[in-house]
């Protein structure tokens, strides 16, 4: 792409690289909380660069590296990347795999990048990537069940996934409620509960769960073959993602069930092994932890083995039609998580909210992605400089630390 840049716009030069950082606190009664953490805060990074022929393309950033260091890395790609030309501003933006700041740095760049080159070819970064024109959504799924908590309320779970299904959603992934420790949940309880699920939802209405790698294998094993037996379509993310060994027996258990993980990589070479090994059978990666360029990447290479891809998706509206438009022109099917627990601020950052009714996610038909921010975003939700959670302590439960490995 960069070659089709340099040949046939070899004058476009980036005038201005800014970030937009935004927050705002959840309200309390819904303030989501899983596992041992509980989230205060939505925020959104946006990075827009602006070129000197008045395109400016955005790409939103997965913000788990931290928005103050992921600025710092933007300022410096900055200082780099003004009075080049687009080409050459592109070729320096490669995530490592190692530093989740400075990748979705370089992920932000790459999708505005990709934004811009929309914006000067006259097409949806969508057809770009491969899409069939005449494609005008893609499916998308109900991404929540991360405000259970087994002490108190867990038919809350099921009340909010009847809830997905009354707006048209066909598909929910659920995560595993708070910390089983706190409260002697086991797999069985667990079992239990996500028969409840299934018998309120009814049988063809797609369900996944989220372990976000907080069991052990001997748990996984357990709840993997209690899913398949309960028609699950995917298991995400069930133990550490390095047990490759462990998702193949997790394969073994649950022959119906997809085995799936993979969202906390961010390039091509750390999937590799799970595509030698068939570890895992549908991957999430994050063009805002990534880039669209090794996001294709790592879908072509997942392709060949046979493997899909779901992005992963946990921020705001911006990130959500950005993968619109690559699951548009992804090789394999795969459907766009929306996140349901972002808080209002998912669609207040765009000028007309994230298109997504009924299971389906628009893919806006204009050059680009089609992204419209609202106006005065910055006054209306100012950064607010800590961290977006904070982790339950209990008296009694002995509580490892949480896995890294969100959401
Ligand atoms: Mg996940």
């Amino acid at each position: 792409m960069n070659t089709l840049i340099q040949e046939n716009y070899p004058d476009v030069k980036i005038k201005s690289v800014k970030s937009i950082l935004l927050s705002r606190l959840h309200d309390t009664d819904k303030a989501w909380g899983t596992h041992v953490i509980r989230a205060v805060k939505a925020d959104v990074y946006m990075v827009v660069v602006e070129t000197d022929q008045g395109q400016i393309g955005y790409g939103e950033v997965c913000s788990y590296g931290g928005p103050p260091i992921i600025k710092s890395w933007i300022d410096w790609f900055s200082r780099i990347m003004v009075g080049r030309s687009l080409s050459e501003a592109w070729r320096v933006a490669r995530p490592r795999g190692v530093n989740w700041a400075h990748d979705g740095a370089v992920a932000g760049l790459d999708c505005a990048f990709w934004d811009i080159l929309g914006q000067i070819t006259g097409k949806t970064v969508a057809v770009l990537l491969g899409a069939d024109p005449k494609v005008t959504e893609v499916d998308a799924y109900a991404s929540g069940g991360v405000n259970y908590d087994w002490s108190i309320n867990p038919d809350q779970l099921i009340d909010e996934v009847v809830g997905y299904k009354n707006l048209g959603y066909t598909t929910s992934k659920i995560r595993m409620g708070t910390q089983w420790a706190f409260d002697g949940v086991t797999p069985e309880r667990f079992i239990k509960h996500m028969k409840k699920l299934r018998d309120a939802v009814g049988p063809d209405f797609r369900l996944a769960v989220d372990g976000n790698a907080r069991l052990s294998l001997e748990e996984a094993l357990k709840v993997a073959k209690g899913l398949n037996d309960l028609g699950f379509i995917w298991f995400e993310d069930a133990i550490v993602i390095t047990n490759i060994d462990g998702f193949k027996e997790l394969q073994k258990v649950a022959p119906d069930l997809t085995i799936s993980g993979g969202e906390v990589m961010q390039s091509l070479d750390q999937y590799r092994p799970y595509f030698e090994q068939g570890a895992l059978q549908m991957l999430h990666p994050d063009a805002g932890w990534m880039g669209i360029t090794e996001m294709k990447a790592v879908m072509e290479m997942a392709a060949t083995y046979g493997i899909s891809c779901d992005p992963h998706g946990w921020h705001n509206g911006a990130m959500a039609i950005m993968h619109a438009h690559i699951m548009a022109g992804a090789p394999l099917y795969g459907q766009v998580e929306v996140n349901f627990a972002q808080g209002p601020l998912r669609d207040a950052i765009l000028a007309d909210g994230l298109p997504t009714a009924k299971g389906k996610l628009a893919v806006p038909q204009v050059p680009g992605f089609g992204i419209k921010l609202a106006d005065n975003l910055e006054e209306k939700y100012p950064y607010l400089d800590f961290n977006y959670h904070a982790e339950i302590m209990h008296p009694i439960a002995e509580v490892k630390p949480a896995a890294r490995n969100w959401m």
